[in-house]
């Protein structure tokens, strides 16, 4: 098959003017990244476009005829090991890329699902991701073909042999580091996060030259450590540290904070800030460091150019709940009182939705997007919790040094919020947000570090909070705070979000269906069952004239490893993994 296609392209190409073939392997350039929102006959950006919105201009599909949207094809990801499938794809000149778990790619006819090629990472025995085997998606540059592996490394494919052309250790595996996110390119550079936060590694964002696998700048994401511009084989300090090792952080606990920026970032070209989240502190256990333990649980706003910050936000000082603030910051216009606002929005694990300034990180309005949060009694005008009175799990020293106080908290410690994407429709000017309710009973333990392994000093059990459901995706507004309309699912929502200017909304459940939502009521269009459970982020194109939609499908990720009661309530879910692929028919786009 794969030298068939070969074979086909060759033949194309040698007939083909030279001009042609020249713009073929130039691949995807600077400006079609920054444009990838508006050009619907390509989808070259996670989270499609470099901002993050996940939402299309297309309308061929509306809220009339999707009901009638059939697949066309079916592509299985194949192997023994399937797993958890949180991959977003991408399509480039008819060829979809997408990677699946245990880091692997493929390159797929996006006309045919037909295999063009496949590339298997080859993983030493010792990884150690926290969270599933998952991979989230590629980024194209030029002829390349980039990814992040679970034993920390970026590789470099040819997009049309899938041939490797570089390959660079960004972190050591055997110290807890992996890479799960997509990467992104932004000003020709690779920009990507590491994975971690549960092993005590330090967090970091870096840039990349896309070509050559060099290292551009480094920017470690805990208070204290230095980050570097490399120039002419000399290592440059960048712009802050954020102060003295010891200011927000106890004696030598900043150098294994975590604040792992695993879920990737996005970039606003009006501000020219690339926006990373950073997850927990580590080690969970919170007596262990006093302070705000910057900049973990934050948003920081981070210079393309250097690596240096700008500004930051944290959503959860001195976190002791696991609320990781990775949550993907999508930058939009807010409209209101006859002004437009730069704004961004990001829906945290800790349960609140925070809406920010994104020139200068400052804080515009915070809401809960869940039903019920325990941890604080609100936000104060700055965004800061007003944290509850025993909310905050109970201190070891206190009993002895042996297990500490339970208590019971809300949102449970994989979020309101965990790391499946929100959706902005700047019609209907309102977020998609796939969130959860459920609780946890967590106490701490005592801990030290030791490398490679787990630095949590803390025990949980998650539980339903509801009987008849967890999973809810909600309409929310970012100017009232209020939530607008609801889905109610059994199992708790793991796959991404779409919207469309059709007035759509797509998404996926664990329960295996692929279903799409009226964008301003909530209304169920709807639905297909693609046979396993869907934890990945849609996505759709113009190929032909017409409209299509791809999903990734395959159970897995944190719950089933991690949801405690949770888990029970999901274990006859059948893994799988496949890319699955829909259309209208062909008689009802004649008739349109
Ligand atoms: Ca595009
Ligand atoms: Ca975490």
């Amino acid at each position: 098959m794969y030298a068939t296609r070969f074979g086909k392209q060759f033949a194309a190409s040698a007939l083909a003017l030279a001009v042609s073939w020249s713009v073929q392997a130039a691949g995807v350039t600077d400006d079609d990244l920054l444009k990838d929102q508006d050009t619907v006959d390509d989808v070259v950006t996670y989270g499609m476009g470099l901002q993050g919105q996940r939402y299309s201009p297309m309308n061929d599909l509306s809220t009339e005829n999707v009901k009638q949207l059939q697949p066309v094809w079916a592509f299985s990801f194949g192997g023994e090991k399937q797993r958890g499938q949180e991959s977003q794809p991408l399509v480039k000149d008819g060829v979809m890329y997408v990677s699946a778990s245990y880091s692997r790619v493929y390159a797929i006819d996006a006309k045919t699902g037909e295999e063009i090629w496949q590339y298997d990472a080859r993983l030493p025995d010792g990884i150690m991701p926290c969270c599933d085997v998952v991979n989230r998606g590629v980024a194209l540059y030029g002829d390349k073909v980039i990814f992040g592996t679970l034993d920390a490394k970026l590789v470099a494919l040819n997009k049309d042999t899938g041939k490797v052309v570089w390959i660079k250790k960004v972190a050591d595996y055997q110290a807890g580091y992996s890479i799960t996110a997509a990467p992104i390119i932004v000003k020709g550079k690779l920009i990507t996060g590491v994975s971690g936060g549960e092993f005590g590694i330090v967090g970091k964002v870096e840039a990349y030259d896309p070509n050559t696998g060099e290292i551009l700048w480094t920017r470690p994401t805990v208070e204290g450590h230095m980050g570097y511009v490399y120039k002419d084989g000399k290592k440059i300090e960048n712009g802050i540290s954020g102060g003295a090792p010891g200011k927000t952080w106890p004696g030598d606990m900043w150098k294994n904070g975590g604040a792992a920026t695993w879920l990737g970032g996005t970039y606003d070209p009006e501000t020219d800030s690339l926006f990373f989240g950073t997850g927990n502190p580590a080690p969970w256990n919170s007596h262990l460091r006093p302070g705000d333990n910057l900049f973990s649980s934050s948003r920081l706003a981070i210079d393309p150019d250097d690596g240096s910050i700008k500004w930051h936000f944290q959503t959860t000082p001195h976190d002791g709940w696991d609320y990781d603030g990775v949550n993907e910051l999508v930058s939009f216009d807010l409209k209101e009182n006859g002004k437009t606002i730069k704004a961004a929005a990001t829906a945290d694990r800790n349960g609140f939705m925070y809406v920010l300034n994104r020139e200068n990180g400052d804080f515009i309005r915070g809401f809960p997007f869940v039903d019920k949060i325990t941890w604080a009694k609100g936000l104060d005008e700055n965004g800061r919790p007003i944290y509850a009175e025993n909310g905050r799990p109970g201190d070891p020293a206190d009993m002895k040094g042996e297990k500490g106080k339970v208590v019971v908290a809300q949102p449970a410690f994989l979020g309101g919020k965990n790391w499946m994407p929100v959706a902005y429709n700047p019609n209907t000017e309102l977020f998609y947000v796939p969130s959860n309710e459920w609780s946890m009973d967590i106490w701490n333990e005592p801990v030290s570090y030791k490398k490679g392994a787990a630095y949590l000093g803390a025990g949980f059990t998650i539980k339903p909070a509801h009987d008849d459901y967890i999973g809810v995706l909600r309409a929310m507004d970012p100017k009232t705070g209020k939530e607008v309309w609801r889905y109610e699912n059994t199992a708790p929502l793991w796959g991404g979000v779409m919207t469309t200017a059709g007035n759509l909304v797509f998404t996926g459940t664990p329960e295996g269906y692929f279903k799409a939502f009226d964008a301003r009521t909530g209304k169920e269009l709807y639905k297909f069952n693609t046979g396993t459970g869907i934890v990945g982020t849609p996505i759709t194109w113009k190929m032909g004239g017409e409209q299509y939609v791809s999903i990734t499908t395959g159970w897995g990720g944190a719950v089933p490893l991690w949801g405690g009661e949770v888990a029970k309530v999901v274990k006859d879910f059948n893994q799988g993994g496949t890319v699955w692929t829909f259309k209208l028919p062909n008689d009802n786009v004649a008739s349109r």
